[in-house]
């Protein structure tokens, strides 16, 4: 018998992130950071010791997973991966976060293996502008590849990082867009976490504010628990529209205390809090001639107790940096 991942304020972790691959396909300002050294191949996770952490993950009570990266559909074979995962793990939520670049033809094939929540990473609506977050000019095919998902039932939400001066502006357009397409459109605060990324706290655009600006623009009523499904999200409807908005604020309002949280990296480290450079090596364990799961089990019981509430690791902040060091595309969002 397995006991659950508990932690010492009562959290359940019951939700793991699990990075692929610390590479990307597209150099945001605010994630990616000059001179970036990525984990060299040996050293990233195989997709089937990835298959084997989840079904222990799943046994000591994880009921969802999300995919991420860097960019997830960089890695070759990554939508076969997670066909063959979906197959696996029937009873799992699984889901995936991508740039929404390279999703397209895999569309299909993934709402058929019963691949129904896709979250999409889009911080702009102005082709210009995206090119000058992303570096590169792919913003036709990401609006177009949202369309294919929502086209194929899928349950989409689009996620902007919400940022001053560069995409504050945009108000009207998001809420238009949310208002024409079915899926939710997120504001998420932009976070401190990765040096050399730029994060400054007079660029946060605060979700308040936010709320405030797309209450000048709609009628925006707030989703019950039950309407809202899944995650951290304030989520609003809006009058007449067929989309949503919603807030995710980690900065201003954080939601410690119901983290259910836990990330697996592609090199796979463990990590139990987004805002601490703390983690557990289970890499190591895993390719270990002698050491079994019962080893990585014990460390996963070891690290969701101690999980940290986090409101001192953001209380003890420098004015002006960020508390996590690794850059977020190596951690995975
Ligand atoms: N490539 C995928 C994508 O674009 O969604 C998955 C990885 S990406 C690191 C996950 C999410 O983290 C993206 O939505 C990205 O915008 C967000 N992100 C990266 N750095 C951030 C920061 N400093 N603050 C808030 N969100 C951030």
């Amino acid at each position: 018998m397995h006991k659950p991942l508990l932690d010492e304020h009562g959290r359940k972790a019951s939700y793991m992130r699990v990075s692929v691959t610390d590479r990307c396909n597209l150099s945001c300002t605010y994630c990616a950071g000059e001179g970036q050294k990525f984990i060299p191949h040996p050293d990233i996770l195989r997709y089937e010791e990835i298959l084997e952490l989840m079904e222990l993950a799943v046994k000591l009570g994880v009921e969802k997973v999300r995919f991420t990266g860097g960019e997830p559909f960089v890695r070759k074979g990554f939508a076969d991966f997670m066909v063959a995962a979906a197959g696996r793990f029937p009873d799992v939520d699984l889901c995936v976060t991508t740039n929404g670049v390279l999703i397209g033809k895999h569309v299909e094939g993934l709402a058929k293996a019963g691949i129904r929540r896709v979250n999409i990473s889009l911080d702009t609506l102005d082709p210009v502008r995206f090119k000058s977050i992303t570096g590169h000019d792919h913003f036709h095919t990401v609006r177009e590849n949202i369309e294919r998902c929502v086209d194929a039932g899928m349950t989409v939400k689009v996620n902007a990082v919400a940022m001053k001066g560069v995409n504050d502006d945009e108000m009207p357009d998001f809420i238009e867009f949310a208002r024409s397409m079915p899926l939710d459109m997120r504001f998420i605060e932009f976070m401190p976490v990765g040096l050399e990324t730029g994060w400054d706290d007079s660029l946060v655009w605060g979700c308040e504010d936010i709320l405030n600006e797309a209450r000048t623009l709609a009628e925006l009523t707030p989703c019950t628990e039950e309407e809202k499904q899944h995650g951290p999200a304030r989520m609003y409807s809006i009058e007449g529209g067929k989309g949503r908005i919603g807030l995710i604020s980690p900065y201003t309002n954080h939601f410690c205390a119901t983290c259910n949280r836990l990330r697996l990296t592609s090199n796979g480290n463990l990590r139990t809090c987004l805002f601490s450079d703390k983690v557990y090596r289970l890499r190591p364990i895993l390719r270990h001639p002698r050491l079994g799961m019962e080893a990585i089990e014990r460390v996963l019981l070891r690290a969701s107790r101690h999980k940290p509430i986090g409101h001192d690791l953001l209380k003890c902040m420098p004015a002006g940096q960020g508390v996590c060091q690794t850059r977020m595309a190596s951690i995975g969002g």
